[in-house]
């Protein structure tokens, strides 16, 4: 339906529009998703996170409480005071009821051996520690904490050391133990999801309590240390049998801890999965929407454009056909012009030769000779009717404008052929209206046109048939006559051909200048005519002309 070009053109456009509209919902979308999945991203990581920071904190201060302490006893006390059983174990009494954890409370002396306890282990009185790594550091840093360990006792522990120099340089070492898997239990306990973890390791991947998932205390963690950080993080990650956690951890100031917190069955974007397909779909619908609208709109421009070019090109093709028939008629005038002196010389030489016949009294082929005059004349006044015709068509003859009235010089037209309606019982009704504005026009071109078309019309009858005459207002400022016959009617051929001069279907009976002349004259006065006609029903031939009024003083 359409053509090639259009089609490209109407492509292009909607391509151009479409994308330049789209192009901000993508961009617009891809931000969006963007911003949704670190939001979302973010939630599903910091209830961990929050969690891991807290318990960091908890378990800081727990440390910090007791080593400090253990710190002020050694102090606070005397060497002789700590070394008394009963003074030791009412400090131990009091540390007990102020703070949980504590297992046991010991004084070493400068060589390293236990010499006063409190506690379950009393069999450790006396047992040398100078052997032992914690006590040498103690010995430089003044305090100490250790890993979780078993050493002779026989559960996890950590021990929390504090040295005490006085001025003279004597010096002991007050040795407490904590239960940290208390203080885990009350952590995990604490903890939040089902499918979730929160353990402590040292340095070297060893668990210094219980984890759910991955050992008890002192066994060898099989998800790696992550990297160093006294920060928080979370990171997404996988286990040791390639399963998907989010862990978040931290490292513990002041010692060899790194808590850690683990999430399986990582599966918090459940809703933002749900989220994307929603922005998916209104992203895809959007860009239907748009394309759909763009097709659509650029679709009616381009038929109308498409309509407007064959408009216009049909204008072409009149205003060609124009120039073709009043370039014909220019060259007819010529012929005719040029072809009617010689038909005067004709003329006038067979009048001549009429009169020699006249003349002479015996003349052997009189009857002969004069019919054959007779003949010629005829055939000279049929030439000249012809020319005389042709140079109407151009418009070579004298002219009178008037303003005319159209329902008068109608009538007066139409007295030429009431005989012949007559004659051939034609009916010719006349529906002329009142009123009619006057035209600017030769009254003899007038009565041409109208004589022309009503010719055409009886001509087109049967005897008996009907012709109808009509006038009427057309529009605002123009008359339209319509010469309406129940004739013949045409077939497309002649309707294509009928303002040619010479075009006639009538054989040697038909000039085929009728049609011709009165086009030149109504295009002339700026009117139009309008065929319409049905072979076998009937034609109608619409003449419209504008009105027109003479320049005041012509
Ligand atoms: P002519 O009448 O000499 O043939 P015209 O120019 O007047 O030449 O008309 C050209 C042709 O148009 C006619 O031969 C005829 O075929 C056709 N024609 C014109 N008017 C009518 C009509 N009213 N009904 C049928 N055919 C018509
Ligand atoms: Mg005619």
């Amino acid at each position: 339906m359409q053509s090639s070009p259009y089609a490209n053109l109407r492509r292009k456009i909607v391509i151009i529009l479409a994308a330049t509209a789209i192009l901000p919902v993508l961009l617009l979308s891809a931000i969006n998703y963007m911003e949704f999945e670190r939001t979302f991203t973010a939630e599903a990581q910091n209830p961990l996170r929050a969690t891991v920071s807290k318990s960091k904190n908890s378990l800081e201060l727990f440390m910090a409480e007791r080593s400090s302490t253990i710190s002020l006893i050694a102090s606070a006390f005397s060497y002789e005071d700590l070394a008394d059983v009963r003074t030791l174990q009412r400090i131990f009494f009091v540390m007990q009821k102020e703070f949980s954890g504590f297992v046991d409370l010991g004084l070493i002396n400068e060589q390293g051996a236990l010499v006063n306890y409190v506690g379950p282990h009393r069999e450790l009185l006396g047992i040398d520690y100078s052997g032992q790594e914690w006590f040498h550091k103690v010995r430089f840093q003044n305090r100490f904490v250790s890993e979780v360990f078993r050493g002779f006792r026989l559960f996890p522990h950590v021990v929390i050391a504090a040295q005490h120099v006085t001025e003279r340089g004597d010096r002991w070492i007050v040795r407490a133990t904590i239960d940290t898997a208390q203080f885990m239990k009350s952590m995990s306990i604490a903890h939040f999801e089902p499918d979730s973890d929160i353990f402590l390791l040292n340095r070297k991947g060893v668990l210094q309590s219980d984890s759910l998932f991955y050992g008890k205390t002192l066994e060898q963690c099989p998800v790696p240390v992550p990297v160093q950080s006294y920060e928080t993080r979370v990171v997404n990650t996988s286990d040791h049998n390639g399963r998907p956690i989010l862990l978040s951890y931290c490292y513990l100031a002041g010692s060899d801890f790194v808590l850690v917190a683990v999430k399986q069955n990582v599966n918090p974007f459940q809703s933002w999965f749900m989220l994307r397909t929603d922005i998916l779909l209104i992203l895809c619908v959007s860009i239907l929407a748009i394309y759909t609208v763009a097709a659509r709109t650029v679709g009616t421009l381009i038929a109308r454009l498409q309509e407007s070019d064959k408009e216009r090109e049909q204008a072409m093709l009149q205003m060609e056909h124009s120039q073709k028939l009043s370039s014909i008629g220019r060259l007819a005038a010529g012929v005719a012009h040029e072809i009617n002196n010689p038909l005067a010389i004709i003329n006038e030489k067979a009048g001549l030769l009429c009169d020699i016949l006249e003349m002479e009294q015996a003349f052997p082929r009189r009857e002969q000779f004069d019919s054959n005059l007779k003949a010629i004349s005829n055939a000279v006044a049929r030439c000249r009717d012809i020319t005389h015709r042709m140079l109407g068509f151009a418009r070579r003859m004298d002219v009178k404008i008037e303003e005319l009235d159209v329902n008068a010089v109608l009538s007066e037209t139409l007295l030429f052929l009431e005989k012949e309606a007559q004659h051939r019982s034609i009916v010719i009704i006349q529906e002329l209206a009142d009123g009619l504005p006057k035209i600017a026009c030769d009254r003899g071109q007038l009565q041409q046109v109208f004589l022309n078309v009503l010719n055409n019309a009886l001509a087109a009858v049967d005897d008996g048939g009907e012709t109808r005459i009509r006038s009427a207002l057309h529009g605002k400022d123009a008359v339209a006559i319509s010469i309406a016959d129940n004739g013949v009617g045409m077939d497309e051929e002649t309707k294509k051909h009928i303002f040619e001069p010479f075009f006639t279907t009538k054989k040697e009976k038909g000039t085929g200048l009728g049609m011709s002349i009165i086009y030149g004259i109504v295009k002339r006065h700026g009117g139009e005519i309008q065929v319409d006609s049905a072979m076998g029903k009937g034609t109608t031939i619409t003449i419209i002309l504008p009105a027109g009024h003479l320049p005041a003083g012509a």
